[in-house]
């Protein structure tokens, strides 16, 4: 028997990226014949606890003030305690979002482990822990075997799917002594936006450098996501270019994405963009190169400008209300 810890920010609540990382350690955890355990750090709503009490053989809140706030000494040394009190563990798992990534290899190394970042797939065969991530900028994917545990990755858990709930486990809520923090974070600057957030869409609707200049965002992209209630998102080469905001990137370096459905207009489909976007369930794409690599990666696409197709789908959509 070998365990699997979930390593949860009760800030973030019970959203897909906790789901998909708690099915995924459910399913593991049934491969090694191991319990799932979650850890939240700091406080969790009730629908988090909840959601993962009913997949989970116990789950732990550490809730005290120095986690109310993302502080990463702070959580790095909370996880290590209590991933430390739960015995004969092979994987802890992380989502994908920043502060996950900053943690997992501080985390291995404290735990005598070894990590690995971007993880699309995880499984154990006979005790040994194989990790899957692609290579290349996405031209091939690698399996890792990892040698020492546990083994500490983050992965794309938006696009993994959820637990079964199951008979439900305990819930308790624990409090550390926690070493003061060498770093102080001496101000917060939370980026505003509306509705959800790129990762979170189920429908993204995304530019690429084809459009020519920011103008097309502004006038014509922003009128079609709103009829699709989608979330804008951008090619590396619009966001270097300085027309859209650098945080709407999608791809290797930006955000990796998994919507319903993603619309890639004027992108050409580079390795490093599907990266971030080849896990969405459903992509299209409207480019008038009809060998845009994007086209080979699509469930459809229409060859045509972007002009004639933008204008008269949004007024097709806003006249079906
Ligand atoms: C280490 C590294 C990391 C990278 N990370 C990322 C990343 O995270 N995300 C990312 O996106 N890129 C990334 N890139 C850059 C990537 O290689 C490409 O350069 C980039 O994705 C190209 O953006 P694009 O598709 O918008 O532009 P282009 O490749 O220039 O494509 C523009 C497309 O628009 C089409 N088009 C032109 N006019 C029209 C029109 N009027 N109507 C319709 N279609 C039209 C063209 O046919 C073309 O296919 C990275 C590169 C490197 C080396």
């Amino acid at each position: 028997m070998s365990n699997v810890i979930v390593v949860l920010f009760g800030n973030n609540g019970w959203d897909r990226s906790a789901e998909g990382a708690a099915g995924t350690g459910q399913r593991l955890a049934q491969s090694t014949g191991g319990n799932l355990n979650v850890v939240f750090l700091g406080d969790a709503s009730k629908e988090a606890r909840d959601g993962a009490a009913a997949c989970a053989a116990s789950v732990v809140v550490v809730n005290q003030p120095e986690l109310a706030e993302y502080q990463p000494e702070a959580a790095l040394e909370a996880a290590q305690k209590a991933c430390a009190e739960i015995s004969d563990t092979s994987v802890v798992l992380f989502g994908n979002d920043t502060y996950s990534q900053e943690l997992v290899p501080r985390l291995a190394h404290r735990l005598g482990g070894c990590s690995l970042a971007d993880v699309q797939g995880v499984t154990a065969d006979g005790g040994q822990v194989l990790a899957t991530r692609s290579a290349y900028g996405g031209k091939a994917m690698s399996t890792y075997s990892m040698k020492k545990t546990p083994v500490v990755l983050w992965v794309r858990a938006r696009a993994m799917d959820p637990a079964t709930p199951g008979a439900g486990g305990s819930l308790e809520e624990k409090a550390y002594e926690l070493a003061t923090p060498r770093l102080t974070i001496t101000s917060r600057d939370v980026l505003e936006s509306e509705g959800p957030s790129l990762e979170d869409a189920s429908i993204i609707v995304s530019g690429g450098r084809g459009l020519g200049g920011p103008e097309a965002f502004e006038n014509e992209l922003k009128g079609l996501a709103t009829a699709m209630h989608a979330v804008q998102g951008a090619s590396r080469a619009a966001c270097d270019a300085g027309w859209v905001p650098p945080n709407w990137q999608v791809g290797q370096t930006g955000k990796k994405v998994a919507p319903e459905l993603y619309l890639a207009i004027a992108i050409s489909g580079a390795s490093q963009h599907l990266l971030g976007m080849g896990d969405s369930k459903m992509i299209a794409a409207i480019n008038t190169d009809p060998d845009a690599p994007i086209f080979k990666h699509c469930s459809f696409g229409i060859v045509e400008d972007y002009k004639n197709v933008v204008a008269p789908l949004t007024e097709k959509l806003n006249s079906m209300g």
